[in-house]
């Protein structure tokens, strides 16, 4: 009995170490990535600071996870790099009561960072095989507030549109006019925009009255949109 509970002990002491290391670890990337880089808003900092990043990328890469650049997911996608993700996060103005529409799903961590702060974010993933191990983590890690399919997000999902946030993680020349069309009044839409086989600059529209206005941003590297044929 007393070897039972010490090997119990020493099971959940591993475990605890674990969460602290990684814990300790996330906060660190978000005060010396994202915090000193001018992000500022608290929805956004709580969501980056509480999303298991290392539980989204592939087991090679786990002590890299908190690092400061994207790494490699397979099928030669990446999971975009932490700044980056909040910085489009914080650029969408994420809040209670939206809806959020996600294009390149990747490794659902973007998507589960929205999900932390939204209602509901729907996401699209054109490889097959991303889309079923995105869906099937962001289910064990019990986001219930993401709805995730394969598909050609180039045309949207109108059948739960409109949204408030267009969140486009993959590159192309332009924006594609059906997620245009389906910007909620008041809503905001970031994409990387460019030569897709280069650099890109990441461009936010915002709709009002009916009327989008764009806003150049940051030169960003993303890999490009793709269409299904
Ligand atoms: N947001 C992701 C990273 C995105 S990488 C994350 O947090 O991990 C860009 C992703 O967009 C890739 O997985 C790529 O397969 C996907 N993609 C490219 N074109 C697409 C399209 N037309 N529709 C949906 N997904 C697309």
């Amino acid at each position: 009995m007393r070897l039972l509970i010490i090997i119990l002990l020493m099971i959940s002491g591993t475990v605890f170490c674990q969460k602290d290391k990684y814990e300790s670890q996330r906060q660190r990337m978000v005060d010396d990535q994202i915090v000193a880089r001018g992000i500022s808003d608290l929805a956004t900092l709580k969501a980056m600071t509480e999303v298991p990043r290392h539980l989204f990328v592939p087991a090679a890469y786990i002590k890299e996870a908190y690092s400061d650049r994207p790494l490699p997911i397979g099928y030669s996608q990446t999971i975009s790099q932490p700044f980056v993700v909040a910085y489009m996060t914080e650029l969408v103005k994420p809040a209670k009561g939206k809806k959020a529409l996600e294009i390149g799903t990747g490794s659902g961590y973007q998507a589960a960072v929205l999900a932390e702060i939204v209602d509901t974010v729907y996401t699209i993933e054109i490889v097959p095989e991303l889309a079923k191990e995105a869906a099937t983590r962001l289910k064990l890690l019990g986001y219930h507030n993401i709805v995730a399919k394969y598909g050609d997000g180039y045309k949207g999902w109108p059948e739960h549109g409109p949204f408030d946030i267009i969140i486009v993680t993959a590159a192309a020349d332009h924006i594609p006019q059906p997620l245009k069309d389906q910007l909620a009044e008041g809503g905001r839409l970031v994409m990387p925009v460019g030569n897709p086989a280069t650099a890109q600059e990441l461009i936010l529209l915002t709709k009002r009255n009916g009327k989008i206005s764009e806003q150049r941003l940051e030169t960003v590297w993303f890999v490009p949109l793709k269409r299904l044929r």
